[in-house]
Protein backbone atom coordinates (compact mmCIF):
# COMPACT_ATOMS: atom_id res chain seq x y z
CA UNK A 1 0.00 0.00 0.00
CA UNK A 2 1.42 3.24 -0.57
CA UNK A 3 1.61 5.75 1.59
CA UNK A 4 0.52 8.75 -0.20
CA UNK A 5 -2.55 9.54 2.50
CA UNK A 6 0.29 10.52 5.02
CA UNK A 7 2.10 12.46 2.75
CA UNK A 8 -1.45 14.30 2.34
CA UNK A 9 -1.24 18.03 3.41
CA UNK A 10 -3.34 18.69 6.17
CA UNK A 11 -5.27 22.03 5.35
CA UNK A 12 -6.25 22.75 8.44
CA UNK A 13 -2.63 22.81 9.87
CA UNK A 14 -1.53 24.82 7.09
CA UNK A 15 -3.86 27.39 7.72
CA UNK A 16 -2.89 27.70 11.17
CA UNK A 17 0.36 27.73 10.32
CA UNK A 18 -0.23 30.64 7.67
CA UNK A 19 -2.04 32.76 10.33
CA UNK A 20 0.62 32.17 13.10
CA UNK A 21 3.18 33.70 10.58
CA UNK A 22 1.18 36.31 9.78
CA UNK A 23 0.37 37.14 13.44
CA UNK A 24 3.95 36.93 13.85
CA UNK A 25 4.68 39.04 11.03
CA UNK A 26 2.46 41.90 12.31
CA UNK A 27 4.16 41.89 15.83
CA UNK A 28 7.64 42.11 14.27
CA UNK A 29 6.51 45.42 12.52
CA UNK A 30 4.86 46.68 15.19
CA UNK A 31 7.78 46.33 17.57
CA UNK A 32 6.04 46.19 20.37
CA UNK A 33 7.98 47.43 23.88
CA UNK A 34 7.29 44.52 25.40
CA UNK A 35 9.03 43.88 28.43
CA UNK A 36 8.89 41.13 30.75
CA UNK A 37 8.96 41.18 34.85
CA UNK A 38 11.91 40.67 36.84
CA UNK A 39 12.08 37.78 38.17
CA UNK A 40 12.80 38.53 41.90
CA UNK A 41 12.53 37.24 45.37
CA UNK A 42 9.36 37.63 47.65
CA UNK A 43 9.66 40.66 50.32
CA UNK A 44 7.62 38.70 52.64
CA UNK A 45 8.64 41.26 56.06
CA UNK A 46 9.78 45.14 56.11
CA UNK A 47 11.70 45.60 59.17
CA UNK A 48 11.97 49.40 60.61
CA UNK A 49 15.96 50.24 61.63
CA UNK A 50 14.79 52.93 63.65
CA UNK A 51 12.31 50.91 66.49
CA UNK A 52 13.31 47.53 65.72
CA UNK A 53 15.83 46.51 68.70
CA UNK A 54 17.51 43.29 66.94
CA UNK A 55 16.37 41.18 69.86
CA UNK A 56 16.18 38.39 67.35
CA UNK A 57 12.67 37.11 68.84
CA UNK A 58 11.17 36.91 65.66
CA UNK A 59 13.56 34.25 64.07
CA UNK A 60 12.44 32.32 67.20
CA UNK A 61 9.00 32.55 66.06
CA UNK A 62 9.53 32.06 62.69
CA UNK A 63 8.44 28.12 62.17
CA UNK A 64 9.58 28.31 58.36
CA UNK A 65 12.96 29.35 59.41
CA UNK A 66 13.12 31.91 57.22
CA UNK A 67 15.09 34.32 59.33
CA UNK A 68 18.34 34.39 60.59
CA UNK A 69 20.40 36.34 62.52
CA UNK A 70 22.80 39.34 61.40
CA UNK A 71 26.23 38.24 61.51
CA UNK A 72 26.72 42.51 61.53
CA UNK A 73 26.28 43.61 65.28
CA UNK A 74 23.00 45.61 65.72
CA UNK A 75 22.27 44.44 62.08
CA UNK A 76 18.00 43.70 61.73
CA UNK A 77 17.39 39.96 61.26
CA UNK A 78 17.99 38.62 57.46
CA UNK A 79 15.23 37.45 55.23
CA UNK A 80 17.21 34.33 53.94
CA UNK A 81 14.67 32.49 52.45
CA UNK A 82 11.99 34.88 51.77
CA UNK A 83 10.17 32.05 48.71
CA UNK A 84 9.46 29.80 51.99
CA UNK A 85 7.51 32.15 54.28
CA UNK A 86 4.04 31.39 55.13
CA UNK A 87 2.96 35.22 55.98
CA UNK A 88 1.62 33.31 59.15
CA UNK A 89 2.12 36.32 60.98
CA UNK A 90 4.29 34.24 64.27
CA UNK A 91 7.27 36.71 63.84
CA UNK A 92 5.34 39.98 63.79
CA UNK A 93 2.85 38.53 66.89
CA UNK A 94 6.10 38.12 68.89
CA UNK A 95 7.69 41.50 68.35
CA UNK A 96 7.61 42.93 71.30
CA UNK A 97 8.04 46.34 68.92
CA UNK A 98 5.33 45.42 66.36
CA UNK A 99 2.95 47.99 67.44
CA UNK A 100 5.94 50.52 66.69
CA UNK A 101 6.25 49.29 63.37
CA UNK A 102 9.53 47.54 63.63
CA UNK A 103 8.16 44.54 61.53
CA UNK A 104 5.48 44.25 59.37
CA UNK A 105 4.51 41.67 56.93
CA UNK A 106 4.22 42.58 53.32
CA UNK A 107 1.66 40.97 51.82
CA UNK A 108 1.45 40.09 48.13
CA UNK A 109 -0.46 42.05 45.84
CA UNK A 110 -2.76 39.54 45.44
CA UNK A 111 -3.53 38.14 48.49
CA UNK A 112 -4.72 41.55 50.05
CA UNK A 113 -8.19 42.52 50.85
CA UNK A 114 -10.11 44.66 48.27
CA UNK A 115 -13.31 45.21 48.04
CA UNK A 116 -15.26 46.97 45.19
CA UNK A 117 -17.99 50.10 45.16
CA UNK A 118 -20.81 48.54 43.23
CA UNK A 119 -21.93 52.10 41.72
CA UNK A 120 -18.79 53.63 40.63
CA UNK A 121 -16.49 50.42 40.02
CA UNK A 122 -13.81 51.86 42.17
CA UNK A 123 -11.57 49.10 43.81
CA UNK A 124 -10.22 49.70 47.48
CA UNK A 125 -7.47 47.94 49.25
CA UNK A 126 -6.88 47.79 52.94
CA UNK A 127 -3.77 50.10 53.73
CA UNK A 128 -4.14 52.45 50.88
CA UNK A 129 -3.79 55.97 51.66
CA UNK A 130 -7.47 57.23 51.15
CA UNK A 131 -9.72 54.42 51.68
CA UNK A 132 -13.50 54.91 51.67
CA UNK A 133 -15.54 55.52 54.83
CA UNK A 134 -17.05 52.00 56.40
CA UNK A 135 -20.31 50.74 55.12
CA UNK A 136 -22.92 52.10 57.88
CA UNK A 137 -26.31 50.31 56.05
CA UNK A 138 -27.75 48.01 57.62
CA UNK A 139 -27.56 44.13 56.15
CA UNK A 140 -30.11 43.37 54.53
S1 LIG B 1 5.23 35.30 58.37
FE1 LIG B 1 5.53 33.31 59.33
S2 LIG B 1 6.77 32.14 57.87
FE2 LIG B 1 6.93 34.31 57.27
S3 LIG B 1 8.77 35.04 58.28
FE3 LIG B 1 7.06 35.51 59.65
S4 LIG B 1 6.93 33.73 61.03
FE4 LIG B 1 8.20 33.15 59.29
S1 LIG C 1 11.51 42.89 64.41
FE1 LIG C 1 10.89 42.85 66.56
S2 LIG C 1 11.30 40.75 67.24
FE2 LIG C 1 12.43 41.06 65.34
S3 LIG C 1 14.44 41.73 65.95
FE3 LIG C 1 13.25 43.58 65.59
S4 LIG C 1 12.39 44.10 67.58
FE4 LIG C 1 13.10 42.00 67.75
Amino acid sequence: MSNTTSMKTDPVKESREDSLEANLDRLRKRSLPLTPNMVTPNRPLIFDEETCTKCNLCIEACPMDVLVPNPVKNGLPLIMFPDECWYCGCCEMHCPWYEDGAIRINFPVMQRVRWKRKESGEHFRVGMKNPPPPNTREPA
